[in-house]
């Protein structure tokens, strides 16, 4: 007999029929009902362990007698704001529900089925399933040191090649590219390939007191309009719960991106918040500096454990352990959230997120009692 799913399942689009679903980690809530634990934590996506600006905050309040009006579509304000940071034309700027919408967008405009799209092993998770989503072609590149192989992927880049995507830093690994390497890699291109530089730790990631030459893509966007930046409100900006991010690339490609966009793929309160939290640099740059003192006390506090993490340049930190299962339910039942697994072929791997002072310490101390037990 026929079942339901076999027959849905038969009949969806071959790269749908391949995929998994995003891993989106456990909820506060389902660990503390599953594990019978209170005052849980989580370390596990990648948050602003600050909550947002409290700016940001009251405006949201401002806006509600608003609700029952669609939200302005064109995003005018929040537009001609982030042009201005910017230095750009308001035309270079398209707003998404999430960067991630912004990812997805560039793909659906540009990749047809069977059509080349390029991106690193250990990369995005969602670079594959945005991909495999339209029936496109997925060019998995093998990652040198967890890292983006930059001579690598331009070698697999072809005149057919529609899109490809470099995360700097990148998620779930934490590694990067340098000014230089990415200039050379952008140079290298073909000129009709689209390369989405994805920065969603960009304002962590400028911040590094190690003297790492991280470049802010957006000021080649006048020699490459091939290239296509992306950011979002959801990490430094503590806003993922509103879903607010933005590209920025040359008018024309905007123009074919804004084609494919829903209407009204930002809502009122993520604009008006993320609005007010661009302003709020006060509450940016704490958030940044607790990162930067967090990121040091894991990575410092996982070594004095004989834990080897991948270096980050980011807001977590991925590394090898053990029995990573074993770990990761020590941590659940601890009331810890990290993210096992965190990308295909990294079994073995937990990435944690940067949490305040307390709750770096609270994983630390687990993962210490973990070694006591042998
Ligand atoms: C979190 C993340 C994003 C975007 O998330 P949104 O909430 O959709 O803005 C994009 N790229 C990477 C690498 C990320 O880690």
């Amino acid at each position: 007999m026929e079942d339901v799913a076999s027959r849905f399942l038969s009949r969806a689009i071959p790269g749908v029929q391949a995929l998994r679903p995003y891993n989106p980690g456990k909820p506060l809530e389902a660990l503390e009902r599953e594990y019978g634990v209170r005052d849980a934590i989580k370390l596990a996506s990648n948050e602003n362990p600050l909550g947002p600006s409290p700016r940001a905050l009251e405006v949201i309040n401002g806006e509600l007698p608003q609700l029952a009006r669609y939200p302005d579509d064109s995003g005018y304000r929040l537009k001609d704001k982030l042009a201005q940071r910017h230095g750009v034309e308001p035309a270079q700027v398209v707003l998404g529900c999430g960067s991630s919408n912004i990812l997805e967008l560039v793909v659906r405009s540009f990749a047809g089925p069977g059509e080349p799209v390029v991106f690193s092993e250990f990369a995005f998770a969602m670079y594959p399933i945005i991909t495999c989503a339209v029936g496109a072609r997925p060019v998995q590149v093998p990652a040198r040191d967890y890292g983006h192989d930059l001579a690598a992927m331009a070698a697999a880049v072809t005149a057919d090649t529609k899109v490809v995507f470099i995360a700097n830093p990148n998620n779930p690994t934490g590694t990067w590219v340098e000014a230089q390497a990415l200039r050379r890699f952008l140079e290298a291109v073909p000129p009709q390939v689209i390369v989405v530089v994805d920065e969603a730790y960009f304002e962590y990631a400028i911040d590094n007191d190690r003297g790492i030459d991280y470049p802010d893509s957006s000021r080649w966007l006048g020699e490459f309009p091939n290239l296509v930046v992306t950011r979002t409100f959801s990490k430094a900006y503590a806003l993922a719960g509103l879903r607010v991010g933005y590209g920025l690339c040359h008018p024309a490609v905007a123009d074919l991106l804004n084609r494919v966009r829903a209407p009204f793929n930002v809502n009122a309160l993520a604009m008006t918040a993320a609005l007010a939290a661009v302003d709020d640099d006060a509450h940016l740059r704490e958030g940044v500096v607790v990162n930067r003192v967090g990121l040091k006390q894991l990575d410092q506090g996982c070594r004095e454990l004989g834990l080897e993490p991948i270096p980050s340049l980011a807001n977590f930190i991925c590394m090898p352990v053990a029995d990573a299962a074993a770990a990761n339910e020590a941590l659940l039942r601890a009331g810890v959230i990290v993210r096992p697994r965190p990308s295909p072929g990294m079994d073995d791997f937990l990435r944690v997120s940067v949490g305040t002072e307390a709750e770096n310490r609270r994983f630390l101390a687990t993962m210490a009692g973990l070694r006591g037990q042998g």
